[in-house]
């Protein structure tokens, strides 16, 4: 039978993806995709999906905007009651973003570093590390790894093997495990962490990243293990069609912010997972272990790097920044908050909880996403804390002039191979 139906609406809902298909005049149903498919094979007959834009009419008279009052009088009312779309300069008691502001001055966060000398740091430091445990919902059940390799390549002397893990009960991490091919001894491990992009395939250079966050791949060059994971909500993590929905790791982080739960927490503990896995490769890891993200991968390592005392070296980039300047400014992906975490904590306070051990911080001069100001103010306080241990030279930055929201390894690469010794043991 030849049957030609429109599709009037692809859509998502709890239950998964469905198709509105309109199969008569007035008549349209909600199919799953599975359903259709299933639906085709068994009828042994041919399906025809044809995806048309119905417009929509704006001169409608019948629409109620248009019959409720004419344009001419909205026009005077909106006049006479000095009614804007947009309001530039309200007065601060309007202001919903003074408002934030006004509540973190008046509260400042109740856990802000202020210790006066290193034991009291490390006191300190204690009671961060259970707090953020508890903000991100962390600590998840370690389940047997299992760690299984499904596929290997090889390219330019590096051999790339894809390693699936169990994380958590019910729950399975995937990342590509990036090393030279030929190795005589164990060799120092860094976690690669993408940002907002494509997944595990923008480390390892297998897709363009717009800021040049390479580094699964160019860190296996230089002749470390990287192991290059799929953060949930992207790549063989997210679930659903890009192409139906724009940002599922948004709306899967909104999801968990309802649930209880944060992606932060769930992409940190996949990161002591990791640690895991890496720990198991005897006679190719070694005990040193970095972690390097930018942006988006940038947010998950600095929780991951104080959570996770194995992490030896840490790599910021593109996330550091006081939240005042960045997070509380301007919009981020809901998938960077921790929530509650500004009523305890500073993103400079989170990573002093590190110190002393060895941190890099990465930004570009031009971040829109994480102003300058913001993130010098933030590294003067971290300095002030290794300054206090006596050991400001486990601090390090690369401020990238003329750059934006912008990675690069000239400085961080060598800083890398120094603090976890790749030409050592
Ligand atoms: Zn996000």
């Amino acid at each position: 039978m030849d049957m030609t139906h429109h599709v009037r609406r692809v859509g998502i809902d709890g239950d998964g993806m469905f198709l509105e298909i309109q199969f008569a005049p007035g008549m349209i149903d909600r199919v799953r995709v599975e359903e259709l498919f299933e639906a085709n094979i068994h009828s042994g007959g041919e399906f025809i999906l044809q995806v048309k834009q119905f417009p929509v009419k704006n001169n409608d008279t019948t629409d109620p905007f248009n019959r409720c009052m004419t344009n001419e009088d909205r026009t005077r009312v909106k006049h006479e009651l000095d009614i804007k779309s947009h309001y530039y300069n309200p007065s601060k008691e309007l202001n919903a973003f003074s408002y934030l502001i006004h509540q973190h001055e008046v509260n400042p966060p109740l856990l802000a570093w202020d210790a006066p000398d290193a034991d009291s740091h490390l006191e300190w430091a204690k009671k961060v590390k259970h707090k953020l445990d508890e903000l991100l919902h962390y600590s998840r059940q370690r389940v047997p790894l299992n760690a299984t390799i499904s596929n290997h390549s090889v390219v330019d002397g590096i051999l790339l093997q894809k390693v699936y893990f169990n994380s958590a009960p019910g729950l399975k991490a995937v990342g590509v495990l990036a090393r030279p091919e030929n190795i005589k001894k164990s060799l120092p491990a860094v976690i690669a962490l993408h940002g907002h992009n494509q997944g595990k395939i923008n480390t390892l250079c297998l897709h363009p990243s717009k800021s040049n966050s390479y580094y699964g791949f160019a860190l296996a060059k230089r002749g470390f293990v990287t192991f290059s994971l799929d953060q949930w909500g992207w790549g063989e993590r997210t679930g659903r069609y890009k192409k139906v929905e724009s940002k599922p790791e948004e709306t899967f982080s909104r999801g968990l912010f309802l649930l209880g739960e944060t992606a932060l927490g769930l992409r940190a503990w996949d990161v002591t997972r990791s640690i895991d896995f890496l720990e198991s490769l005897d006679g190719i890891v070694n005990e040193r272990i970095g972690i390097i993200g930018h942006s988006g991968g940038g947010a998950a390592s600095v929780y991951s790097c104080v959570l996770d005392e194995r992490i030896d070296a840490a790599v910021i980039s593109g996330h550091f920044c006081t939240i005042k300047h960045g997070l509380l400014a301007i919009s981020h992906c809901s998938c960077a908050h921790v929530p509650q975490i500004f009523k305890w904590l500073d993103i400079p306070d989170v990573l002093a909880a590190r110190a002393p051990k060895p941190t890099f911080i990465i930004s570009g001069e031009h971040d829109h996403l994480f102003p300058m100001n913001g993130v010098m103010k933030g590294y003067k306080k971290l300095a002030k804390v290794y300054d206090m241990h006596g050991c400001s030279d486990e601090l390090g930055m690369d401020l990238i002039r003329g750059k934006g929201h912008f990675f690069r390894g000239t400085m961080a690469y060598p800083w890398l191979e120094e603090k976890i010794g790749l030409h050592g043991n």
